[in-house]
C-alpha cells in the first residue's frame, strides 16, 4: 500500500494546475475592477465605485496560492458613503434623528438657553464620509477650558472643565479614533493632544484638507524657526540665519504590504515634498529612510549634501523598491531607530544648537509593523532624547506626520504614531496615494508667506494654465496721451513699487494718464521717479540721436498691493530676498556675490515675458552676451544703417546695457514695443530674478506687440538696462520698502 499512496502523490502534485482565482467572485455591483496580473496567485483586484459610494468589503483584494482571493467570503458591492451619527449631544438638540445618515444629508444644530454655539449650525454629510465644517459645540463658557465638544460617533466620559480635568473618547463599534483619545485641561486654558474624531474604515482626507492642515501649520513652524521673527503677522519674512535650524526626515514603508506602486508614488510625494520645501525661504537638512524588516538609511542628517535639496531629491529617485529583499518584515521601530541615532549624533556634535533644531518627520506607511518591536516605544525615546515633556513648551521642536498608504492602513497604528496638537492634524488618510501628490502640489498655493520674490507656480503639461500665477510679477502700464495709448510692462518689486523703462513716458505725462495693472486689479499712480540721469537727446553731440542710457524708472502706487498667489514681487539682485533665493547665506554675502551668480561667462540663459494676445502671456528664452560675445553685439550694431555715422558705438551701447538677440548660439526671440520697461529675468532653480530692464533693439521686425513670423535678422539685437548697475539709484527710491539691500 505504501508505495501506492507516495505515487498517487507524486502523480497529483504533477497533474495539480496552477491555481487561479475565479474571476466571476470579483464582479463588483455598481462598480469597476482592474486587475494587477489577471487571475494568477499574487494579482490584485482593485475597485471603483461612484462618488458617495465605497467598495465593500475592502478597496483591493488579493489572489491567494490557494487560489481564493482575500476575503473573499463577501460579494463586493458598492455602498453607500455613511457619516457618523452624532451618538451625544450637549446641552442643545440636533435635527434630523436617524440610525443612519448618508452623503447628502444635512444636519441642523440648536444649543438651549444660556449655550452659546460653536462651529456651524448645519453640516453636511460629504462623499469621504465626513460632516463639513468644525463640530458644533453649545459652551455656557463656565469652564476653565472651552467645552471640547462630541464629534459625531463618539461618546465623552467627563463633563468638567476645569484644569486638570480630563475627558475621555470612545466610537461606537466599527469606526476608528483619529486623533487623542483622553484630554486634559491644561494651565493655560486649552486641551491637550488633538481633536478627536470617529471614522469608519472608508473616510479619507481630500487633497484639498490636507494641503490645507498641513502647509498651514508647517509654515507656522518655518517661521517659528526664525531667531529673529518679525512679529509684525503682515511682515513676514523668514529669515533662519544658518542652515540646520530644521530636520527633516522622511521615512517610506517598502515592506510588501504596500506594494511597488505605491511606494514608487511615496517617492514621488516626496520629491515633490521637497521641491516645495526648497522654494521657501529656509533650508532644511533632510535625512531619508526606507524600511521594511530592515531600515536603509539614504541620506543620512550628517551627509554633507543633507541641505542640498537636489542631491536630496536624486538619491530618492535612485531609491528601489527591490532594495529590500526581505519584504515580509515592516520594522516602523528600526526605521525610527535611525532617526534616533542621527538625533544623538547630532546632539554630541553640538548639543546647544540641537535643542534649538526643530524636528519634522514624515512616515509613510500602511502601518502594520511586524517585527522589531512596538515603534511608539523608539517615537518615546526621540521624545525623551528632544526633552518634550508633558506641560514643557518643547512640543515644538517635534512633529511626526503620518500618512497613510494604500487602502488597507492600520488606521489605530498611524494614529498612535501621528503628533497630537491642539488644533493641528497630523495623521492623513487619502483615498490614493496621488492625492497625496495633488495635495503636496498644492502646497504653495496654501502658503500664507505671500512676500518671497521671484516666485512662480509651474503647471504639468496636461493641465491649463493660469498665466497670472505663472507669472504673477508682470505689471501692464498704459499711458493715456491725447488721441493714443502707450503700453509698457514692469515688474512688482515691492507693496508700492513698479521697476520699468523711463522711455515710457514723457516729461509732460499726467500722473493720472498712467494707470498699472496687476492681476485684474488696476492702480492709480503716486509718483514717477525717472533716473535724473536718463536724457534722450543728451548724446547728440556723440552723434547718438536717441540715446536709452539709463532707462528706468520707478512708478510708485496710491495704494499698496496685496499679494496673493496671483500677484507676488519680482526678486532683485542685492536684496536678502535675492540671497534666499539663490540659497546664499549668512551676513559675508555681498552683493558682487549675487552678480557673480547671475551674471558670469560669456552667454547667461535667460527669459522675458511677452504678450502675444491679450491675458497670453509667454515665456520667451534668450542668451544675455557677455565678454567676447557682447563685443559682437557692439560690432553687429555697428553695421546697422543708422548707428553707423556713430564714431563711438560705446556711447549708444553704453555699459549699462544687457545684450541679447541674435541667432547664435541660438535665435534669440525678439522683444517689441509692448514689452518695453518689462524684466529680463535669469530663473534660478524655481525663482527668478531680474537683472534687467527691457529698452531697445536695433531692428524692429515687429507688427507693434505682436513678432512677425519668419526669420529674425541676423544682425537683430536687443538691450535691456543693467539692473545690477541701477541699484544705487533704485536702493534709495526703495528705501522705505523694507527689501533689505546688501552692501
Ligand atoms: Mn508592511
Amino acid at each position: 500500500m505504501l508505495p501506492l499512496i507516495l505515487l498517487s502523490q507524486v502523480a497529483m502534485s504533477i497533474a495539480l494546475p496552477t491555481p487561479q482565482c475565479d474571476l466571476n467572485k470579483i464582479i463588483i455591483a455598481g462598480g469597476e475592477y482592474s486587475l494587477t496580473n489577471g487571475t494568477n496567485v499574487g494579482s490584485t483586484v482593485q475597485y471603483t465605485c461612484p462618488e458617495g459610494k465605497y467598495p465593500h468589503p475592502s478597496y483591493s483584494q488579493e489572489c491567494l496560492p490557494n487560489g481564493n482571493w482575500s476575503k473573499q467570503k463577501a460579494k463586493p458591492e458598492c455602498k453607500a458613503v455613511q457619516c457618523p451619527r452624532p451618538v451625544m449631544f450637549e446641552s442643545g438638540e440636533f435635527y434630523p434623528r436617524k440610525d443612519r445618515y448618508f452623503v447628502g444629508d444635512v444636519l441642523e444644530f440648536e444649543c438651549w438657553g444660556g449655550f452659546k454655539m460653536f462651529g456651524p449650525v448645519n453640516r453636511t454629510c460629504q462623499p469621504n464620509g465626513k460632516w463639513s465644517g468644525e463640530n458644533t459645540i453649545c459652551d455656557d463658557q463656565e469652564g476653565d477650558c472651552p467645552n471640547p465638544g462630541i464629534p459625531p460617533g463618539a461618546r465623552k466620559v467627563g463633563d468638567s472643565y476645569k484644569i486638570e480635568n480630563t475627558v475621555k473618547y470612545t466610537c461606537e463599534p466599527r469606526m476608528e479614533l483619529f486623533g487623542s483619545k483622553e484630554r486634559v485641561c491644561k494651565e493655560d486654558k486649552s486641551w491637550s493632544g488633538a481633536e478627536p474624531s470617529c471614522r469608519y474604515w472608508y473616510t479619507f482626507d481630500t487633497p484639498k484638507e490636507v494641503a490645507e492642515s498641513f502647509t498651514a501649520h508647517l509654515s507656522e513652524t518655518i517661521e517659528a524657526s526664525d531667531p529673529d521673527k518679525v512679529e509684525d503677522q503682515a511682515y513676514r519674512a523668514i529669515k533662519v540665519q544658518t542652515g540646520g535650524l530644521m530636520n527633516i526626515f522622511i521615512i517610506m514603508d517598502a515592506s510588501k504590504s504596500v506594494g511597488v506602486d505605491n511606494f514608487n508614488t511615496a517617492k514621488d510625494v516626496s520629491v515633490v515634498f521637497i521641491e516645495r520645501m526648497a522654494s521657501y525661504d529656509f533650508i532644511p537638512r533632510y535625512s531619508v529612510i526606507s524600511y521594511a524588516s530592515f531600515a536603509k538609511p539614504a541620506v543620512l542628517l550628517s551627509d554633507d549634501d543633507s541641505t542640498d535639496a537636489e542631491a536630496v531629491i536624486e538619491r530618492i529617485k535612485n531609491l528601489k523598491y527591490s532594495e529590500h529583499e526581505d519584504k515580509q518584515g515592516t520594522n516602523t521601530r528600526a526605521a525610527l531607530y535611525e532617526v534616533h541615532k542621527m538625533l544623538s549624533l547630532q546632539n554630541v556634535r553640538d548639543p546647544k544648537k540641537f535643542m534649538e533644531t526643530r524636528n519634522v518627520i514624515l512616515l509613510m506607511t500602511d502601518g502594520k509593523h511586524n517585527m522589531g518591536g512596538d515603534p511608539n516605544l523608539e517615537m518615546k525615546y526621540i521624545r525623551q532624547m528632544l526633552n518634550i515633556r508633558k506641560n514643557n513648551t518643547r512640543e515644538d521642536y517635534l512633529d511626526v506626520y503620518v500618512f497613510g498608504l494604500g487602502d488597507e492602513t492600520d488606521n489605530n497604528e498611524i494614529n498612535e504614531l501621528a503628533s497630537k496638537k491642539n488644533p493641528e492634524k497630523h495623521v492623513f488618510k487619502m483615498q490614493s496615494i496621488s492625492d497625496m501628490l495633488t495635495a503636496f502640489d498644492e502646497m504653495l498655493d496654501v502658503a500664507e508667506i505671500l512676500q518671497m520674490c521671484g516666485l512662480s507656480r509651474e503647471f504639468p503639461p496636461d493641465q491649463e494654465e493660469d498665466v497670472q500665477e505663472k507669472f504673477p510679477w508682470i505689471a501692464k502700464i498704459t499711458i493715456t496721451r491725447a488721441g493714443s495709448e502707450e503700453k509698457c510692462k514692469g515688474s512688482i518689486v515691492s507693496k508700492f513699487f513698479i521697476l520699468t523703462a523711463a522711455h515710457c513716458f514723457y516729461i509732460d505725462d499726467a500722473l493720472h494718464a498712467i494707470t498699472v495693472k496687476v492681476g485684474d486689479k488696476t492702480f492709480k499712480v503716486k509718483n514717477l521717479h525717472r533716473h535724473e540721469k536718463y536724457d534722450p537727446a543728451g548724446k547728440q553731440d556723440k552723434k547718438v540721436p536717441n540715446s536709452f542710457d539709463y532707462d528706468v524708472a520707478l512708478i510708485e502706487l496710491e495704494k499698496n498691493i496685496e499679494f496673493s498667489r496671483k500677484i507676488r514681487p519680482m526678486c532683485l539682485p542685492c536684496t536678502t530676498g535675492t540671497s534666499w533665493a539663490l540659497k546664499q547665506r549668512g551676513k559675508s554675502v555681498k552683493c558682487a556675490d549675487h552678480v557673480q551668480t547671475l551674471l558670469s561667462g560669456e552667454l547667461v540663459k535667460a527669459m522675458f515675458i511677452a504678450e502675444e494676445k491679450e491675458k497670453a502671456f509667454q515665456r520667451k528664452d534668450v542668451f544675455i552676451k557677455r565678454e567676447n560675445k557682447r563685443l559682437a553685439c557692439l560690432d553687429d550694431t555697428k553695421k546697422i544703417e543708422k548707428f553707423k555715422d556713430i564714431p563711438d558705438i560705446k556711447d549708444a551701447v553704453t555699459d549699462n546695457f544687457l545684450c541679447t538677440g541674435g541667432i547664435e548660439p541660438e535665435v534669440d526671440p525678439q522683444t517689441c514695443k509692448g514689452d518695453s520697461g518689462g524684466p529680463l529675468v535669469v530663473p534660478f532653480k524655481r525663482r527668478f530674478i531680474q537683472v534687467g530692464i527691457i529698452s531697445w533693439g536695433t531692428i524692429n521686425s515687429c507688427n507693434g506687440s505682436k513678432r512677425k513670423p519668419g526669420p529674425v535678422p541676423a544682425l537683430s539685437r536687443d538691450f535691456h538696462t543693467d539692473v545690477s548697475r541701477m541699484l544705487d539709484w533704485i536702493r534709495e527710491k526703495l528705501k522705505e520698502e523694507g527689501l533689505e539691500f546688501l552692501d
